[in-house]
């Protein structure tokens, strides 16, 4: 954690400011290691403090061993005991999370801390994580073999009849017996509902012919994963057909043509282009990807809008789809790792359309 501690303080500087805080659970853990879900941490120039209670008291020590730990405990409100903090370390300026913060509660740390400046700033620490580190990518690694065995579980599982429902079930138990746990609601899309991209798993019951997607993924020690496979139960339409062969040349183009330099922006039009070009530009809506890694969704976003560069570092994924009301979708998901030249990807799982037999 101390390089991380060492960088936060270089943009600190460049800012000139001489303190940073932050409650928000995934900067938190990423600047200090703790994993608790409640606590503080405040990095001034010479410091680094994490604020918790009684409850975690244990573990901070255990997992934030570059921090000093102060208990706040018997502090009728928390904000004072950031205040005591400030005051010990004699800061001034102090850069704070807009995005933290209500406005009623801005108004009252305004008022406590009088004599202070609070700058208000956004994306500090999440600018950081974009970047990987080896340790932070092998844990990654770690919940996509998960998820993955999770996948071929299911496999077997998955049959005309049973609800959608069962399936998020099954996954799930899996899941949590490989000491893991979903990193998000997974969707589970089968016929026509696969045309919603968030359609989250309900009762409808699986019908032979239809196309279900599973989008799914799982939290380890902390780091993410985000995997989609959509698959066929016995032989789907020539039309659902056509569409998976489209979203999966999409997918392996946009992974093949990605490098390092090019924005997300660029990236995102990669698969988005080849499904226009099949004649479906009308019919995929979505980003075709997104960063994870501590949060299930991390900068940067692939879409039309997100300028960021590519960097070599960073985890991605690569998930084009095409969604026709009435109709079906189909989505394919994969994990990569951005490389000097390219990627490399983390998610084995074949991408070749699935049939299964009934
Ligand atoms: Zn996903
Ligand atoms: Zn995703």
């Amino acid at each position: 954690m101390n390089h991380r501690l060492k960088k936060i303080r270089d943009v600190l500087q460049e800012l000139g400011v001489d303190a940073f805080i932050t409650g928000n659970p995934a900067n938190r853990s990423y600047l200090s290691g703790f994993s608790g879900s409640a606590g503080l941490v405040i990095i001034t120039m010479d410091d680094a403090v994490l604020i918790t209670d009684f409850r975690y008291l244990e573990t901070a020590v255990q997992e934030a061993p570059h921090f000093t730990i102060r208990d706040r405990t018997n502090y009728s409100d928390p904000i004072v005991a950031i205040y005591d903090v400030l005051k010990e370390a004699k800061v001034t300026k102090i850069a704070i999370e807009e995005e933290a913060l209500t406005i009623a509660e801005y108004a009252k740390w305004k008022l406590v801390f009088s004599g202070m400046t609070l700058v208000p700033t956004s994306g500090i620490v999440e600018n950081l994580r974009m970047n990987k580190d080896e340790e932070e990518v092998k844990t990654i690694k770690q919940a996509i073999r998960i998820t993955e065995d999770a996948f071929d579980h299911v496999l077997s599982f998955v049959r005309p009849g049973i609800r959608e429902l069962d399936i998020a079930i099954e996954l799930e138990t899996f899941i949590r017996k490989q000491g893991a746990v979903s990193a998000f609601e997974m969707i589970v899309a089968s016929g026509t509902r696969g045309a919603l991209p968030h359609g989250k798993a309900s009762e409808k019951t699986i019908a032979a012919g239809e196309m279900v997607t599973l989008d799914f993924g799982v939290n380890f020690n902390g780091y993410c994963s985000d995997i989609t496979r959509t698959i066929a139960v016995g032989n789907p339409s020539d039309q659902m057909r056509k569409i998976y062969e489209v979203v999966l040349r999409a997918q392996q183009t946009a992974i093949q043509q990605l490098k390092p330099g090019m924005t997300a922006q660029e990236l995102d039009s990669i698969s988005r282009e080849v499904i226009a070009q099949a004649g479906y530009a009308k019919y995929t809506h979505r980003a075709s990807g997104h960063s994870f890694g501590l949060e299930v969704h991390e900068r940067p976003n692939l879409s039309i809008s997100d300028k960021r560069v590519i960097e070599e570092g960073m985890v991605l994924t690569i998930e084009p789809g095409i969604y026709m009301r009435d109709v079906g979708g189909v989505r394919i998901e994969d994990n990569v790792f951005v490389t000097k030249n390219g990627c490399e990807r983390l998610t084995n799982t074949n991408t070749e359309l699935i049939i299964l037999p009934i």
